[in-house]
């Protein structure tokens, strides 16, 4: 007689460790990838601007997509009949699929959301959908998705602890009925920890979540517009506390120096949208802080975007000739800087983990963060 199978095929182990830094290896059916490690986000189904050659190229193993956004347009049906998530976009590394819960609160035109779910029209076409722990499951069990989020409620930075109570109460009833409604145990499915900025409403959550045992876990509900100093508390304090053999997730942070703070209280798992956002807007992000190319201060500026960074772009293109294209609104300019700076974060990660490997880690986040303006931030 075999049991029933409930854990995913997805697994991770600690490869090195120290003083609560560490070093992972995760596997998953599209590939294994080493952590800490940046998820570029490709919310509709593609990373803005690049096509999946490129990210190959730049070495990213994983990436992100939104359950709700994918669901609204182009809808289920058609990512299905493409043959799922991976082939729809041609990408062939592992995908982390977001519920869209964030964006059902913040997006949609919610209708209504009681204990069995959420009522919204979508923000593309207005056509009503519902959303409930199990109908998310299986949705990105029909996308293939190698990293499943459970629908949570994730309430705004606010002070009014009966809100955030009650949104981290209704997290672990859906929790628990996501990882019921589980039939795909090749695909992992991960545990959000919520709980705002109070340390007895996280740390019950963090409990009972993980009693639940999932494949992972994340912390949700930051960088949601609290201040820096406060997210960076929360991480300080409930990182070290999550599973240490399971993949540790910090969901939708950050810049670089939040990132480096993360990863020095044992956080695994990055997304975040600021490398193709801001390269939208054309700002770099350099060694030195954030780099606006398109001020007049770089009109005959022959250097490249950030003088220490050995990205295609850096090492072909001027400051004077990427402002050009920005200026002109050339479609190449939002490209050219959304590359370096995906490079930059791919390559501050790969950065990391040969510090955490040579036991320089230490040195290498001191260094990194005097000479980063983070009064650029
Ligand atoms: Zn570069």
């Amino acid at each position: 007689m075999t049991m029933k199978k409930t854990k995913a095929e997805t697994g991770f182990s600690v490869t090195k460790s120290r003083e609560g830094l560490r070093l992972g290896y995760m596997e998953t059916p599209h590939g294994g990838l080493e952590t800490p490690v940046f998820m570029p986000v490709g919310t509709q189904g593609s990373v803005k601007t690049f096509t999946p050659m490129e990210l190959e190229e730049l070495g990213s193993k994983i990436i992100l997509g939104n359950t709700y956004h994918l669901v609204v347009r182009p809808g289920l049906d058609v990512i299905e009949k493409m043959g799922g998530l991976h082939q729809f976009i041609s990408w062939p590394g592992a995908i982390l699929t977001d519920s869209g819960g964030y964006q059902v609160f913040s997006l949609a035109k919610l209708r209504k959301v009681t204990e069995e779910g959420a009522v919204f029209n979508s923000h593309f076409d207005g056509r009503q959908i519902f959303f409930t722990p199990e109908n998310v499951v299986e949705m990105q069990e029909k996308f293939g998705s190698d990293i499943m989020m459970p629908l949570d409620e994730c309430p705004p930075y606010i002070d009014d602890r009966s809100v955030v109570k009650k949104a981290m109460e209704r997290t672990l009833v859906w929790a628990r009925r996501s990882r019921k409604a589980r039939r795909d145990f090749r695909l992992a499915l991960f545990g959000i920890i919520q709980g705002g900025h109070f340390d007895e409403l996280r740390n019950e959550s963090l409990e009972r979540t993980v009693e639940m045992e999932f494949d992972g876990y994340a912390l949700g509900g930051l960088s949601v517009g609290e201040p820096a100093p406060l997210m960076y508390e929360m991480v300080e304090k409930f990182a070290p506390r999550m599973p240490w053999d399971q993949p540790r997730y910090l969901m939708g942070v950050g810049m670089p120096i939040d990132i480096l703070r993360a990863v020095a209280c044992g956080i695994d798992m990055f997304d975040c949208v600021i490398p193709t956002r801001y390269g939208r807007n054309g700002s770099a992000i350099t060694r030195g802080g954030l780099l606006v190319v398109r001020n007049g201060l770089y009109s005959e500026d022959p250097k490249p975007l950030d003088e220490r960074c050995s990205c295609k772009v850096c090492l072909r293109f001027s400051r004077a000739y990427i402002r050009h294209l920005l200026n002109a609104e050339e479609i190449l300019g939002p490209r050219l800087v959304s590359y370096h700076n995906l490079h930059f974060f791919l390559n501050l990660l790969a950065d990391i983990r040969q510090h955490i490997q040579a036991g320089t880690f230490t040195q290498f986040h001191k260094d990194f963060s005097s000479g980063y303006d983070a009064a650029q931030r």
